[in-house]
């Protein structure tokens, strides 16, 4: 195969305020890197579009470094080796790495992870097997101490995270599982494709009335995805003991100036737990997850969707609409 000498990738144009735009993002044509010793050239074949990455844009201190103005964008990516100077490595072989948001990038073979198309298509590596799903297994089992019998509500949930945190509880013996999302579409896929009990729209009334209607005998374990008036709401429909995995809070992500929890007292009285989590400090799940949630997918029982926009040229498009909720499931841009 004949590389090109030039590739395109998307750089960080400017730091947005609010919403990010298209203007905040610049295509630019630049050199095909050459693969120093131990690096592998990889062809991007699917890259991720995370809702993290809007942090990323902001010049913030966080527990990972901002993007840095006029420098490439990075992010999961999965891609073919093209070339190869690391031992075990070959060209054919399907990885995946940390380099997104380029078509050609040159990746350390410390950083890249094969993947076997065969077991599942590319994409499952990004989302339902890869972080976002393993970050709803982590956060449900491990963070939010699920059991049998618990009453579970998910917000996000017809997302990457979300979709798998409300079906791994109902497929784990849920007494009933709620989930809310933006739309009625996804209302529906939620209820008719993915068995939750119930799901409403957050955007048709106040979500403590909506979420009050939808788990009248109150819930257990909540999966913040959204933070804001979804975990206030949480916070007023908890149990006696009720735990929430604090996983994001994208309402906020934003907006500067974020919305609290108005009754965090609550906490007190009802004995609740309210953890936060980051997926990096639950590596110790993979294999549980890889052998459980792909059994699942392999035998039908966990479904999943992906919002897939074709095209580098679109990935801030795909990126600002997945910030928006235009995606059902994860979302992913084809390269
Ligand atoms: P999603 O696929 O869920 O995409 C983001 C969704 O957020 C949109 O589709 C939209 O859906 C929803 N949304 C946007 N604005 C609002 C709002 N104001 N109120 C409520 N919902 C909103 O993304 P992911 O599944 O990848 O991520 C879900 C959450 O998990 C995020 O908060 C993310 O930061 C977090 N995360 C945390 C990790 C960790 O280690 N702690 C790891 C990975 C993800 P809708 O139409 O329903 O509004």
């Amino acid at each position: 195969m004949t590389l090109p000498s030039t590739a395109r990738e998307i750089h960080l144009a400017s730091r947005p305020t609010g919403y990010p735009t298209e203007a905040n993002f610049e295509l630019v044509e630049a050199p095909v890197p050459t693969p120093g010793d131990g690096q592998l050239l990889v062809r991007n074949l699917v890259m991720s579009v995370d809702p993290y990455m809007r942090g990323r844009m902001n010049d913030a201190e966080s527990y990972i470094a901002p993007f840095r103005v006029g420098e490439v964008l990075e992010g999961g990516a999965v891609g073919e080796v093209v070339a190869s100077n690391a031992a075990g490595f070959a060209v054919g072989d399907v990885v995946l790495h940390f380099a997104g948001w380029r078509e050609y990038a040159a990746v350390d073979a410390a950083g890249a992870v094969p993947v076997d198309p065969g077991v599942a298509p590319v994409n499952a590596y990004l989302g339902v097997l890869g972080m976002p799903g393993m970050t709803a297994y982590a956060g449900l089992l491990d963070v939010a101490g699920f059991r049998e019998g618990d009453v579970v509500f998910v917000s996000g949930a017809a997302g990457a995270v979300g979709q798998v945190a409300g079906q791994v509880a109902r497929l784990r013996g849920a007494k009933r599982v709620v989930g809310s999302a933006g739309s009625a579409e996804k209302v529906a896929y939620l209820v008719d494709e993915l068995g939750f009990d119930a799901a409403f729209n957050y955007k048709d009334g106040p979500v403590a009335d909506q979420l009050a209607a939808a788990a009248p005998d109150g819930i257990d374990v909540y999966f913040d995805n959204v933070g804001g008036d979804h975990l206030d709401a949480a916070l007023r429909s908890f149990n006696a003991h009720g735990r929430a995995a604090l996983c994001g809070s994208i309402s906020n992500y934003n907006t500067p100036d974020p919305v609290g929890p108005r009754h965090l007292g609550l906490a007190v009285g009802k004995r609740l737990t309210l953890r936060g989590f980051l997926i990096g400090d639950h590596e110790h799940v993979r294999g549980e997850f890889t052998r459980e949630v792909g059994g699942w997918v392999a035998d039908g029982s966990l479904r999943y969707r992906e919002t897939v926009t074709e095209g580098i040229e679109h990935a801030p498009e795909a990126f600002i609409g997945m910030l928006r909720g235009d995606n059902i499931g994860k979302a992913l841009v084809t390269l």
